[in-house]
C-alpha cells in the first residue's frame, strides 16, 4: 500500500488524510524533511500559499521538496497546493518562494471578488464517470502552462487542473467533497511511479 504524505505546515490536512484513506493509500502528516523522506508521494493541501511558503523555508522543508518533486516523487497540489507546485506566480507576495515542477504560471484568488467562492461541476480528464463538483474557495487558475504541461480541466475557460509528469495539480478541493476519483486517480500515479513498468 503506498504511502503518500500531506504537508502539515497549514491548511486542510486532516480532509486530504481521510481522502486518501478512502482512496486506499496510508495517509502521513510530513512536517519535517525526515518525515518527507518516507514517504512514497506528498499532498500540498489548500490553505494559504504565502504561509505556506514561508513555514516550508522555516521548518528547512523547501529545499528537500524541490529535490523530491525533481527527483520524481509524485505530487498533488490543491488551490494553495497548486501555486506551491507552479513554477511561477504571475503577482508574488514579496518573499513568497514555490516549490515548482509545474512549468506554469498561477494567478492567485484569480476568480476574483464577487466570486471567491462557488462550486460548479468540472470535466477532468482521466477522471471516469460524472463530472467532479469542483469545490472553489479563493481559488487560482492556471495563466499559461508551458510545453509539457497537460490541461486536464477548464472552467469558464480558465484552466483549473495540470498535470506535468508525476505532477498533478487542482485550482479546486476534491478533498471537500466526499467524492475521492481525483485521489484516486493521484494514488495511481503513486503506484505506477513505485513499480515502473509493471
Ligand atoms: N487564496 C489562497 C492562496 O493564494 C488559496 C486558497 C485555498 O487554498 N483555498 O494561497
Amino acid at each position: 500500500v503506498p504511502v503518500v504524505g500531506v504537508l502539515a505546515l497549514q491548511g486542510d490536512v486532516r480532509e486530504h488524510l481521510v481522502a486518501l484513506a478512502a482512496a486506499d493509500a496510508v495517509g502521513r502528516a510530513v512536517r519535517r524533511p525526515e518525515e518527507l523522506a518516507e514517504v512514497d508521494g506528498l499532498v500540498i493541501p489548500g490553505g494559504e500559499s504565502t504561509t505556506i511558503s514561508k513555514l516550508a523555508v522555516l521548518f528547512g522543508l523547501m529545499e528537500p521538496l524541490r529535490a523530491r518533486v525533481r527527483a520524481g516523487m509524485p505530487v498533488y497540489g490543491t488551490c494553495a497546493g497548486m501555486i506551491m507546485l507552479a513554477d511561477k506566480i504571475l503577482d508574488p507576495r514579496s518573499g513568497q518562494e514555490t516549490i515548482g515542477g509545474i512549468d506554469v504560471i498561477v494567478r492567485r484568488n484569480a476568480f476574483g471578488r464577487q466570486n471567491e467562492s462557488f462550486e460548479a461541476t468540472v470535466d477532468v480528464k482521466g477522471v471516469e464517470g460524472d463530472p467532479v463538483d469542483g469545490v472553489f474557495i479563493r481559488a487560482p487558475w492556471v495563466e499559461s502552462v508551458g510545453a509539457e504541461t497537460e490541461v486536464l480541466a477548464e472552467h469558464d475557460g480558465h484552466i483549473v487542473a495540470v498535470r506535468q509528469g508525476n505532477a498533478l495539480a487542482t485550482s479546486f478541493h476534491p478533498e471537500l467533497t466526499g467524492d475521492h476519483r481525483v485521489h484516486g486517480l493521484f494514488v495511481e500515479m503513486v503506484r505506477a511511479n513505485l513499480a515502473p513498468g509493471s
